[in-house]
């Protein structure tokens, strides 16, 4: 088989510890993960993983679900079990639910050891009982749960602040000669979190998980993460990654997917390039896009379709496609490899495309 040349990123990985979460590896050469978290009620057990296999299905690599209550903990190992991806066990405050997600199979627990020791101090106890089973831990410096102390030396959640919280928090596992772990420090505003994340990837080789907190709803949600990671992962920073949006997490996922499928770190698949329409038009592209998007929407094969609203640009630009056309004069010109294919009505066109798709992915065996 010939082998195919890597597509060009924007710069190479910064060297991180690799660490597991479950069967997924995060930090050093392992692709960068994509994560979401559940909004079920944990112990839900039914609602939960079934919103665990939509996420599955959408391209989740890794999984959080929230564990403020001893009937959370209880459902724990029948989600870890039954669920396809790892599971993160997301505790607050109580060793004791630590202990619980590390016995019940999780691939991780998201735990600060800075609450930990506040509350009761068993950190050396969860660092030993996280390293005997394997089980990897996330610190999470968050900007609304930054440290009294932190606040009161710099005013509120600077950039410095957030960073010098994880490196102490780090030092807390460190110290008992733990380093299974990955750290985020998330902040709501992407020019503070950028820093932030910039600040801690000169601190140390701690894979990072990327995050941009309370983000908001879908859209400005999708613009600041979107923004805020590509900043930091075309400088090669950023070992996983989880949006968060007011929003089903399935679209975290789509967006997160999205985000790496641009940045060239994760295969492209279906992607869709239709101009922007103008003047010379002669169809109604946005329809034509969205028509052509919905109907491939199920597609997971790496293809590009290009959709042109005109005959003068159209089949130049639709060129690099694999599939396109191009309209006009109520008919589409269709291209396959650049090739004029066929000619069809405009009421066939998203119908044409649909079946042109399918046909190369069929030839490439992966429909
Ligand atoms: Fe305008 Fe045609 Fe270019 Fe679309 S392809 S932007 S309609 S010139």
């Amino acid at each position: 088989p010939t082998v195919k040349e890597a597509p060009p990123v924007l710069a190479p990985r910064r060297k991180t510890r690799k660490i597991r979460v479950g069967s997924v590896e995060v930090g050093g050469d392992a692709p960068i993960s994509v994560q979401s978290m559940t909004t079920t009620k944990t112990h839900d057990i039914n609602s939960t993983l079934q919103q665990i296999a939509e996420l599955t299905a959408a391209g989740c690599d890794i999984v959080r679900v929230a564990c403020p209550t001893d009937k959370d903990a209880e459902a724990l190992p029948i989600i870890a079990k039954k669920s396809k991806i790892p599971v993160i066990a997301d505790i607050h405050f109580q060793p004791k639910y630590v202990f619980a997600a590390i016995e019940a199979g999780c691939g991780a627990v998201r735990v600060n050891p800075g609450n930990i020791r506040k509350f009761d101090d068993q950190v050396k106890e969860i660092a030993q009982a996280a390293k005997d089973a394997g089980v990897s831990l996330r610190i999470g410096v968050n900007a609304g749960s930054l440290d009294k102390r932190l606040l009161a030396k710099y005013g509120k959640a600077t950039p410095e602040a957030l960073v010098e919280s994880a490196v102490w928090e780090a030092s807390l596992f460190e110290e008992h000669d733990f380093h299974d772990f990955k750290i985020s420090v998330k902040h709501n505003d992407p020019v503070v979190m950028v820093r932030a994340y910039e600040l801690l990837a000169e601190a140390g080789d701690w894979p990072l998980h990327l995050g941009v907190t309370e983000a908001g709803p879908a859209f400005q949600g999708t613009i600041k993460s979107a923004t805020a990671f590509g900043a930091l992962l075309s400088k090669g920073i950023g070992d996983t990654i989880r949006v968060s949006l007011s929003a089903p997490p399935v679209e975290e996922v789509k967006v997160g997917s999205q985000i790496l499928e641009a940045l060239n770190l994760r295969p492209r698949k279906l992607e869709i390039v239709s101009c922007p329409s103008c003047g010379r038009a002669q169809v109604d592209v946005y329809e034509l896009a969205d028509s052509v998007t919905a109907g491939l929407a199920d597609l997971t094969v790496p293809l590009r379709v290009a959709v042109m609203g005109c005959v003068v640009n159209g089949p130049g630009e639709a060129r690099e496609a694999d599939l396109g056309v191009a309209s006009g004069n109520g008919k589409g010109q269709i291209f396959v490899k650049g090739e004029v294919i066929k000619t069809v009505p405009e009421d066939q066109i998203v119908e044409t495309l649909i079946a042109e798709a399918q046909r190369i992915a069929g030839e490439m065996g992966m429909d």
